[in-house]
């Protein structure tokens, strides 16, 4: 049996801990909040996460976290901004830990596409290296890798809408056909 393939990171974490993009939010009900699968949710609240924390998504599976007031911004309730930390960073769910990534509609709505959003000054300054370009295919293979995409077409709240900011990568294929066998 094949095993599955396991998420490698791209951004190393001294590049993050010194970046002040991720976890942090202009609008208290931003659309860019993280969305956690069921099964994420599950393991959060097992961990001690409060229920209260999410907001359920259309897809009925799937939660996007209730983002909390912080000096003038909002930021996600398992953030520390004293030292910059994810405090669930172990089980933070797919949709964080493929940040820069993003999984989207293309602008008409026809395509499930992955994306790299240039507001990651990393995504931006590495975009051309050939690393980066590898962590591509790398990325891909594991959205469209069994049991992965299944998760992704049931959470199909996961794919969020077209962003200009993110350069598109790749066409998923495979999630495509996924969420057309759903009839979504
Ligand atoms: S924007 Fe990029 S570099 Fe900055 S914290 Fe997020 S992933 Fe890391
Ligand atoms: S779950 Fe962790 S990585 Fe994701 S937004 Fe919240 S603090 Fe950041």
């Amino acid at each position: 049996m094949q095993r599955p393939l396991k998420l490698q990171q791209i951004v190393p974490s001294k590049v993050c801990l010194s970046c002040d993009v991720c976890c942090r939010f202009l609008d208290q009900d931003s659309f860019l909040a993280p969305i956690f699968t069921d099964s994420e949710i599950e393991t959060v609240i097992a961990d001690g996460a409060n229920s209260d924390l999410f907001r359920q998504m259309t897809d009925g599976k799937s939660a996007q976290i209730k983002l909390k007031p912080h000096k003038e911004m909002y930021i996600c309730p398992f953030f520390d901004p004293e030292t910059s930390e994810c405090t669930i960073y172990p089980i933070r769910p797919l949709d964080c830990q493929i940040y820069p990534f993003a999984l989207m509609y293309n602008e008409d709505r026809t395509q499930i596409v992955l994306g790299v959003d240039m507001i990651c000054p990393f995504g931006e300054a590495e975009f051309q290296a050939e690393t980066f370009q590898s962590y591509i295919n790398h990325i891909a293979s594991y959205l469209e890798s069994d049991g992965v995409v299944e998760m992704i077409a049931t959470n199909w709240s996961l794919i969020g809408p077209y962003q200009e900011t993110v350069v598109i990568v790749r066409v998923l294929e495979k999630l495509n056909r996924a969420l057309i066998d759903c009839g979504i």
